[in-house]
């Protein structure tokens, strides 16, 4: 999938997650962060790809993303799979603790965050034609459907013309569906 749909799926994916986990209280400083982190999460499993579209968002990214390319080994290996999510949750709760007195939120919405980005990832690539070594580093990879031909090309027809205006449709759906939940989260803000 092209970092546009992945973008939107890990909205799409907090968004979900908000209907049914409102939240009660938040600062204004910490939905921005977790926003953020939700779409960086989305994105992060393609850092094993020097061309992906987190290291073309960030100064000097095409060069992190080559040296860090080959740590990683080739597209589509540890990032893309479950060991995968523990490693980088790991990694990025350790780093969101080290930045915690420079960054005055609630770390554990912005992890969250990041996190659901980062699953919103694998669920859409399991779709793609590539699939993904989701038990890494057993050397096999899956895709759903499991006939290849069924599955999507990325930045192909079916991502541009029925994928993404999907998830557009039902991020609209969720919002009409619960508004009154959004309503109630804006009250937050509103004093
Ligand atoms: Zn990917």
């Amino acid at each position: 999938m092209t970092g546009r749909t992945h973008d939107l799926a890990a909205f799409t994916l907090l968004n979900g997650v908000f209907i049914y986990y409102p939240l009660t209280s938040i600062s204004l400083s910490t939905l921005f962060v977790s926003i953020s982190a939700n779409l960086i999460g989305g994105l992060t499993p393609d850092i094993d790809q020097p061309t992906a579209d987190l290291w073309r968002r960030i100064p000097a990214g095409s060069i992190i993303g080559r040296i860090i390319y080959p740590i990683l080994g080739s597209h589509r290996m540890i990032s893309h799979s479950l060991l995968g999510v523990i490693v980088f949750g790991f990694v990025s709760a350790k780093f969101l603790d080290a930045i915690r007195n420079v960054l005055i939120v609630d770390m554990n919405i912005v992890w969250f965050s990041f996190m659901i980005g980062f699953v919103s990832h694998l669920i859409m690539d399991v779709i793609t034609k590539e699939g993904e070594p989701l038990l890494f580093p057993l050397p096999f990879k899956f895709g759903i459907p499991p006939f290849h031909f069924l599955r999507v090309q990325t930045g192909g027809m079916v991502e541009k013309s029925i994928i993404f205006p999907g998830l557009m449709l039902l991020n609209g759906y969720l919002i009409y569906s619960n508004y009154h939940k959004y309503l109630d989260f804006l009250k937050l803000f509103i004093k």
